[in-house]
C-alpha cells in the first residue's frame, strides 16, 4: 500500500523563536510510527539548517522551491544541488502561490521537477485548479495538463508525491468535501494509469491540500485515493499533530 504522507508547508512565515517553538512542540508529540506515516515539514530556506539540526529524526524537511537547473548566475535563487549539499531530502515544486504570483508555467514546473529528481531530491509536485476553472467544468483538464508537463519529462515516479491543492481551498477555510477530493484524486490516478503505467498509478501518493485542519482531516484521509495532506496554516499550530494522527 501507499504510506500515508503528511506535509507541513510553513510558507513565508516564522521567526527563529517561532520556528524553535514549532519544532519543540513537534518533538514532544506522540505520533504514529514512520511505518505508518511519513511526516515532512517545509520551513523557509533560511530556517532549513535550524530545523534540520533540531527536528526529531523521524520527521524530515522539504524546501519550498528550487531553481530550475544547475546553479550559477541566478540572483536570489537556491539550487537543487545546494539542497542536496545541505542534506535536505525533499522539495515542494509548483505550489499554486508560485504558479499564480510568480508566473511559473506548467512547463517550467515540469522542468524543475525533472531537474530536482535528477539531483537526488524527492519532490512534492503541486497541481490544482482555480475557482473559475472549477466552475467552468475544466478541473480535470487543468490538473491533467499540469501533471502531463511533469510526465513528459520524468520516467521514474518513485520519488514524487503529487499534491492536489485546489486554489479556491488554499487559505480560504473552504475545504474540498471528501467527495470532491476523492473525485479528483481518483481521476488523477486514472490519468496516471493511462499515461504513465499501472504500477505508477498504484504506487504514487496523491495528497490533498487546502484548508485541512484537525477537524476535517479524518474524513478526507479516509477516502480511498487520498494518501495524506499538504497542510498550510494548520501546520504552524499544535493542531498539525492531530492531522498527523489521521494516518491511523
Ligand atoms: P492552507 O492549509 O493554509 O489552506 O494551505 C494549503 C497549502 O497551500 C499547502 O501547501
Amino acid at each position: 500500500g501507499r504510506k500515508f504522507f503528511v506535509g507541513g508547508n510553513w510558507k513565508c512565515n516564522g521567526t527563529t523563536d517561532e520556528v524553535k517553538k514549532i519544532i519543540s512542540t513537534l518533538n514532544a508529540a506522540e505520533v504514529p510510527s514512520q511505518d505508518v506515516v511519513e511526516v515532512v515539514v517545509s520551513p523557509p530556506y533560511v530556517f532549513l539548517p535550524l530545523t534540520q539540526a533540531s527536528l526529531r529524526p523521524d520527521f524530515h524537511v522539504a524546501a519550498q522551491n528550487c531553481w530550475v537547473k544547475k546553479g550559477g548566475a541566478y540572483t536570489g535563487e537556491v539550487s537543487a544541488e545546494m539542497l542536496v549539499n545541505l542534506g535536505v531530502p525533499w522539495v515542494i515544486i509548483g505550489h499554486s502561490e508560485r504558479r499564480q504570483l510568480l508566473g511559473e508555467s506548467n512547463e517550467f514546473v515540469g522542468e524543475k521537477v525533472a531537474y530536482a529528481l535528477s539531483q537526488g531530491l524527492k519532490v512534492i509536485a503541486c497541481v490544482g485548479e482555480t475557482l473559475e476553472q472549477r466552475e467552468s467544468g475544466s478541473t480535470m483538464e487543468v490538473v491533467a495538463a499540469q501533471t502531463k508537463a511533469i510526465a513528459d519529462r520524468v520516467s521514474d515516479w518513485t520519488n514524487i508525491v503529487i499534491a492536489y491543492e485546489p486554489v479556491w481551498a488554499i487559505g480560504t477555510g473552504k475545504v474540498a468535501t471528501p467527495a470532491q477530493a476523492q473525485e479528483v484524486h481518483h481521476e488523477l490516478r486514472k490519468w496516471l494509469h493511462a499515461n504513465t503505467s499501472p504500477a505508477v498509478a498504484e504506487s504514487t501518493r496523491i495528497i490533498y491540500g487546502g484548508s485541512v485542519n484537525g477537524a476535517n482531516c479524518k474524513e478526507l484521509g479516509g477516502q480511498p485515493d487520498v494518501d495524506g495532506f499538504l497542510v498550510g496554516g494548520a501546520s504552524l499550530k499544535p493542531e498539525f499533530i492531530d492531522i498527523i494522527k489521521a494516518a491511523e
